[in-house]
């Protein structure tokens, strides 16, 4: 059966980890930007050919069958280099271009190599290379969607070499370096590795880091091997196998236990910002603060910020508040809109929407915007998008 493009993308949609969402631009690289690729890599690395690297050439043929993608769409180079290396460049989606370091060549045999060119290959196929951000880390949210695109290539990953053991051996091997003579398959002493260090609470460094820590990349795989998407793709049994949402909340939870707890604190300490000088913006506006104010801010926001606040606005004069407040809710947008600019988006519009019904106040964006020289560009645009 001759397979194209769109049958391959269809078989990694149906796999895609839920938390992994798709980007909304699908790209086309421009032709100088492709061949810019294709030069540099071409110069620089030698291209997987049934000529000049035969077996390496097999692998690449077996995997793209495996991941039903014509072979024409994958363009592959091995470059020269001990570290263990391989990733997919360009955001073109038509054609894939990979990059394979010769140190996880001889590392890996077959089976664990195609597990590796089809994570590539998957992230080429779910377009995660579309959304640029997702993987420069520049913001929290990004780090988790780079952290769930992870996860949905490692399923391409393991539809490539078909099998849960080179999929994990390779995974142990890129991880350590140690070739297979070193290395014994102990899956549940592996994940015991994750048991020992979950007690600990998540490092800043982890938070960021743009890929899942590797015994939940591993963990996540197990479960996908449970589920009836891979049954139905590998020996068509299905009977008694997970139904893919339920094998995905299992994946999140674990995430969620890690990872997750952390870093959704960081969203909703931001968000809560966001709110409290809002807030203090409407309340303040008539220049003074009365005692149903003090309760409806007591209520929104507790004792506690209320508090602050007041102590923070006794410091200042009627003249100069204004000002001060807005610059305090630029630095809250801003610091949302760092750690999460896509959510911040929608989320400090309606946080708008909210405090100015709650102080009756229907025209405090329009108020905002006219102080709008008080704030930065990144918060006029997010108040302004509402
Ligand atoms: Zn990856």
């Amino acid at each position: 059966m001759t397979y194209t493009l769109r049958d391959a993308c269809d078989l990694a949609e149906a796999v895609r980890y839920a938390e992994d969402i798709p980007a909304t631009a699908i790209c086309g690289a421009a032709s100088t930007e492709k061949d810019r690729i294709k030069r540099y890599f071409t110069t620089s690395s030698l291209r997987i050919s049934p000529q000049l690297t035969p077996e390496l050439s097999i692998i690449l043929t077996n995997t793209c069958n495996f991941l039903r993608l014509p072979k024409e769409n994958v363009h592959a180079w091995v470059y020269p280099s001990a570290e263990i290396q391989a990733y997919c460049v360009g955001n073109d989606a038509q054609e894939c271009f990979i990059r394979v370091s010769s140190g996880v060549v001889q590392l890996l045999n077959a089976k664990e190599l195609a597990f590796v060119i089809g994570h590539e290959v998957g992230h080429f196929l779910l377009r995660h290379n579309s959304d640029s951000d997702i993987f420069s880390g520049s913001s929290l949210e990004d780090t988790m969607r780079s952290k769930s695109a992870e996860i949905s290539a490692d399923r391409l990953g393991l539809l490539a070499c078909g099998d849960l053991e080179p999929a994990i051996c390779a995974m142990l091997k890129t991880l350590s370096g140690l070739g297979g003579d070193h290395i014994n398959l102990d899956i549940p002493a592996f994940l015991n590795e994750l048991r020992s260090v979950s007690e600990i609470r998540t490092l800043d460094a982890e938070i960021w880091n743009t890929h899942p820590p590797l015994p939940l990349r591993v963990k996540a795989l197990l479960w996908f091997s449970m589920g009836k998407t891979f049954a139905s793709y590998t020996d068509g049994d299905v009977a008694g196998k997970m139904e893919k949402n339920a094998l995905d909340q299992k994946v999140f939870n674990d995430m969620k236990s890690q990872l997750g707890d952390f870093t959704q604190q960081q969203f909703d300490q931001a968000e809560e910002e966001v709110q409290l000088w809002l807030s203090a913006v409407a309340v303040c506006r008539d220049g003074r603060l009365d005692k149903s104010e003090q309760q409806k801010l007591n209520t929104d926001l507790g004792l506690e910020a209320t508090q602050k606040l007041i102590s923070f606005l006794s410091m200042h004069s009627a003249e100069e508040i204004d000002a001060v407040l807005l610059e305090k809710l630029n630095s809250a947008c801003e610091n949302y809109q760092h750690l999460a600019p896509t959510r911040s988006r929608q989320v400090i519009p309606e946080l708008i929407n909210e405090v100015s019904s709650r102080f009756q106040q229907s025209d405090l964006r329009q108020f905002i915007r006219d102080k709008s020289h008080l704030l930065s560009e990144i918060s006029v645009n997010i108040i302004s998008s509402g």
